[in-house]
């Protein structure tokens, strides 16, 4: 395969002395993901409250089901065990053709799901005309599914292997049904962190600007945050300064999400020393300082319980979340990586978790938006 070029991105946003120029607010938010013992519950029981100011007693969720197209991929993510290379002798077998992917479309109708979350991994085997065939399968079936796909990686995977502008790439994914795209690809928003974690994948300054060319576009994306392997909570702490700012720019992220790492089959546990996920303390820290330290700018804060397990997502309900995420039919990124919370959820399952907490379950679509109340 021929070398590939640099995405073509222009530079909305300059990295350049962001830590040193943002360096109160770090140590402030640092502080923060600190507390512990009754500090960490006075925290929590502030962004519960805070929570009920800025969004009520809702717990919204969203009836969704992924499609992973491929596990081919030329990255090499070191949280990851999802990907699988491309040998010598080529095979499909990790990839979905488009009738496959028709299938699971259907499949998702039968569902009544009003979302489809769709990435892959970078495979050196598509063409950009792919990416546009599959929004067209799905659009062919239906359109009534929001499209939720691609993250800031495949995107400039997607301007590296056609040579068109970032930009460009999204003008034409809208055009072809593209809806809104996943924040995924942060992981942890500081070079030195991702040089270690994610070498090949695009830096943090890559990863703002196609989010933010993104948002330019017209599309909403989500935030989210990898955390509880080798970074510290300075890390975190400037990876949150930063997607605020974001948002003070562009105003469309629509939640942020915290992913704890899940560890057990990957390289960075078993090899890299890094630490076996997060502590459910310093997942309560997190999930209370993001709903006070975003607050109305960031007013959805989504608990993941394929990473976190129902019953911690449930408990997290009180530290300032107000979003349980999707039913997620079909997972299978968290599950190679050793999760074993289930691949989905059903509507009741969440319904039941929700009304056990004396809130308000809603299902929401992709922008949320309020779709029934049960
Ligand atoms: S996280 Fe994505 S880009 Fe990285 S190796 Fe896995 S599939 Fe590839």
């Amino acid at each position: 395969m021929k070398e590939l070029s640099p995405p073509k991105v222009e530079e909305l946003f300059n990295l350049r002395s962001f830590r040193e120029s943002n360096r109160e607010e770090i140590n402030a938010v640092t502080k923060m993901l600190k507390k512990r013992g009754k500090e960490l519950w006075i925290q929590a029981s502030l962004a519960d409250e805070a929570r009920f100011v800025q969004v009520g007693e809702d717990v919204s969720f969203v009836i969704n089901q992924n499609i992973n197209f491929t596990q081919n991929c030329i990255g090499s993510c070191r949280f990851c065990s999802y990907r699988v290379e491309l040998k010598e002798n080529k095979t499909d077998k990790y990839r979905l053709s488009l009738d496959d992917i028709g299938v699971e479309i259907d499949k998702a109708i039968a569902r009544g799901c009003t979302e489809v979350c769709v990435q892959g991994g970078l495979d050196p085997e598509l063409s950009f005309d792919f990416y546009i065939n599959i929004l067209k399968t799905v659009k062919a079936k239906t359109s009534n599914i929001h499209i939720h796909a691609f993250s800031p990686s495949e995107i400039a995977f997607m301007s590296q292997i056609s040579g068109e502008s970032v930009e460009d790439i999204f003008i034409e994914l809208k055009k072809n049904g593209l809806d809104s795209f996943p924040g995924t690809s942060a992981e942890i928003l500081v070079d030195d962190i991702r040089r270690i974690i994610c070498p090949d994948k695009i830096s943090t300054s890559q990863w703002i600007n196609i989010t933010l060319t993104g948002h330019l576009v017209g599309l909403k994306s989500t935030s989210t945050m990898m955390y509880g392997h080798i970074e510290s909570l300075e890390d975190q702490a400037e990876h949150l300064v930063l997607l605020k700012d974001i948002q003070s720019h562009s105003k469309n992220f629509t939640e942020f999400i915290p992913l704890p790492f899940i560890h057990t089959n990957t390289v960075l546990y078993r090899y890299l020393g890094a630490r076996p996920g997060s502590t459910g303390m310093q997942d309560l820290a997190l999930f209370s300082t993001a709903r006070l330290y975003f607050g109305e700018v960031i007013p959805n804060i989504q608990a993941s319980w394929v990473k976190l397990g129902p019953k911690f997502a449930q408990i997290s309900l009180n530290t300032g979340v107000n979003d349980l995420g999707g039913t997620l039919f079909s997972e299978k990124i968290t599950k190679s990586a050793g999760g074993s919370h289930g691949e989905e959820k059903t509507v009741e399952e969440f319904v039941e978790l929700i009304r056990d907490s004396n809130r308000i379950p809603v299902q929401r679509d992709t922008l949320y938006n309020r779709l029934r109340t049960h």
